[in-house]
């Protein structure tokens, strides 16, 4: 990869509210280092059984309440499916998660002990909870595997310098990500060549080279054929367990074959839980979501 790329790839990705900071020690020697070090992944304590909490988060945009008292807790390794109208808050929910958005009261929990309420949003991407937006962000310019290369050159330093060697770990672990995202026989084509669905396995390949612990994902398998959106949700279930998900879409025959426990969200507030056959016979939930 040449500097010129290395470079202006680094700069997005630093520019993207996505950007993914790992739990290795940056330069700056801030706040965000010495936070990196006080907590990785493998810290989140999770003895109560609980990987992500909230409790009556409401936000309000313009006397507009788009979160409304929302209530909700996600279990270390679940694959939770979030589904409801348009406009019931399902992204401002990751907003506020990732720290984009600011509630103005509740609480919003990492395992037992971690109040994301108090950290900015690189800081929590560090923690270990990555987010992938509904529009592919990939570099078109570079190949996949200059694509995942990048997600883990996030240390500042390596970034300017342009020496950046992968690692034993890192390599073994670049292997395992393309494995896993179906993208193994195209390492070496340039990201801006794949398939919509393609680039959005990859992005979700740059989430999994920080090896996050919850995962958001809203709306991935829009635009998608039938085909990609069937080999999603294989690799969605491929990663549940091991991660933890959150995954908010339409798409009721994805949700059908991923689903475990649906959460339906309306008006910024949990509707209905159960699984998807409990929820879809509930009749307030055919009223405000599947009957239109
Ligand atoms: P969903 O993802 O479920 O479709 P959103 O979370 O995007 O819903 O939006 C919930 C409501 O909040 C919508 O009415 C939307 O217009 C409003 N909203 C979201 N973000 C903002 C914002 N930054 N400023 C003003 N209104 C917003
Ligand atoms: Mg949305």
């Amino acid at each position: 990869m040449t500097p010129d790329l290395m470079e202006e790839g680094a700069k997005r990705l630093e520019r993207q509210a996505s950007a993914q900071a790992t739990g290795r020690a940056t330069e700056s020697g801030g706040r965000q280092a010495g936070f990196s070090r006080l907590v990785t992944p493998g810290e989140v304590d999770t003895t109560h059984g609980r990987i992500l909490y909230l409790e009556d988060v409401s936000v309000s945009f313009d006397g507009f309440k788009a979160i409304n008292k929302l209530s909700l807790d996600i279990a270390p390794g679940e694959l939770r499916c979030i589904i409801g109208p348009n406009g019931a808050g399902k992204t401002t929910m990751m907003d506020i998660i990732t720290g984009k958005t600011r509630p103005d009261s509740g609480q919003v929990f990492f395992g037992s002990t971690i109040d994301l309420l108090r950290y900015r949003e690189a800081e929590i991407a560090a923690m270990g909870i990555g987010r992938k937006f509904q529009k592919p962000t990939v570099f078109e310019q570079l190949t996949v595997f200059e694509n995942l290369e990048l997600a883990l050159a996030t240390d500042k330093r390596v970034r300017r310098s342009m020496v950046f060697t992968l690692t034993g770990e890192d390599k073994d672990r670049l292997g395992e990500v393309l494995q896993t995202i179906h993208l193994a026989d195209s390492a070496a084509r340039l990201a801006g060549n794949l398939s919509h669905g393609q680039k959005q396995w990859l992005e979700i390949g740059m989430l999994l080279m920080q090896d996050p612990r919850l995962l958001l994902l809203d709306e991935p398998v829009a635009g998608m054929t039938d085909e990609e959106t069937e080999r999603t949700a294989q690799l969605f279930l491929t990663l549940k367990g091991k991660h933890s998900l959150m995954v908010v879409e339409h798409d009721m025959n994805f949700i059908r074959t991923i689903s475990e426990k649906v959460t339906v969200l309306c008006d910024g507030a949990v509707l209905a839980e159960g699984t998807l056959d409990q929820v879809q016979a509930d009749e307030r939930v055919i009223e405000v979501y599947l009957g239109r």
